[in-house]
């Protein structure tokens, strides 16, 4: 026999509901706005917990969705890590290309999706640092209400969700990202280092740098980034003392990273700033 289910009420499992559109999902959660979300489920599956209910987003096509213009992308949430790497590899910035690269073993990326990363609950993956440093956005929606943060700023208001990431196309000249350790679970003692620039005429235009330890500390170092910005490359010792001293300044720098940390910390930063 064959038949369509009904959209919001979809339930092939008891308990998880399938809605199969978004004003679905936003419906289910209106009425009981501390539903679990279930994305790739990745997250879930360690945590090992059982729900009654929970609402899963494999069945939205609107949130898989890749929308791209010349000077911006707009992804669903839902879409898993190992699509989007493959239909965004021509045109997705590189460090977001290389952070989707090593989030973890093959199965895991072609389940967990965009939005599950940037909305683990205990922490930040560094996918979202790197995000972060892009300077993307996330549409959070409710029923009856959506709104624009930067990706730094998301505070999920119960019934809210992550609907779609937006990503600016510009393309940096320069970037590192350096991981030690484990990035997940985020409990893990790891530290990993972002750095993007672009260079224009020996003249750099921009440089953001950013330091996840443990999962849970960011150091971003926004008053020596435009400090710098303008200089001519290369640049000088003292260009490099602005950043680095910036860094070493930083309180959570002393307080959170070990002797070992400190340094990986400084020297990569100091090598990436030397190759500009
Ligand atoms: C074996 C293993 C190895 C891993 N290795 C790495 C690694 O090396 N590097 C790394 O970075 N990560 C690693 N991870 C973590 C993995 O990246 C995350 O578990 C994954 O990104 C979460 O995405 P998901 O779609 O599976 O989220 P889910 O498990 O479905 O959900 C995660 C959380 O996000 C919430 N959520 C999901 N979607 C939304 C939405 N649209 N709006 C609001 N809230 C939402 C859920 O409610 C839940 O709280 C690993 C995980 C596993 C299991």
């Amino acid at each position: 026999m064959s038949g369509r289910t009904s959209r919001a009420s979809a339930i092939s499992t008891p308990g998880v509901l399938t809605p199969q559109a978004l004003g679905d999902v936003l419906q289910l959660l209106r009425r009981d706005p501390e539903l679990p979300l279930w994305a790739g489920g990745t997250w879930w599956m360690d945590r090992g917990e059982h729900r009654s209910r929970l609402v899963a987003l494999h069945g939205v096509s609107e949130l898989k969705r890749v929308v791209r213009s010349d000077i911006r992308v707009d992804v669903g949430a839902a879409i898993p890590i190992a699509r989007l790497r493959e239909v965004g590899s021509h045109f997705l910035p590189e460090p977001l290309v290389a952070a989707m690269d090593r989030m973890g073993p093959p199965p895991v990326r072609n389940l967990a999706t965009i939005g599950g990363a940037i909305c683990v609950p205990e922490g930040t993956l560094p996918i979202a640092v790197v995000l972060q440093l892009l300077e993307a956005k996330v549409e959070l929606r409710r029923f009856g209400h959506s709104r624009w943060v930067p990706i730094s700023k998301i505070d999920l208001a119960p019934g809210e969700l992550l609907t779609r990431v937006r990503i600016p196309l510009r393309t940096r000249t320069n970037w590192m990202l350096h991981q030690f350790g484990f990035a997940y679970p985020i409990t893990s003692s790891s530290l990993t280092v972002v750095a993007t620039a672009s260079v224009e005429k020996d003249n750099l235009e921009e440089f953001h740098a950013a330091f996840l330890i443990d999962g849970i500390h960011l150091i971003r170092l926004r008053e020596a980034e435009s400090e710098i910005v303008g200089r001519s490359l290369p640049l000088t010792e003292r260009d490099l003392r602005t950043v680095l001293g910036a860094l070493e300044n930083e309180p959570l720098y002393g307080k959170h990273l070990d002797n070992l940390g400190r340094w990986r910390a400084s020297s990569t930063l100091r090598q990436f700033l030397r190759t500009l």
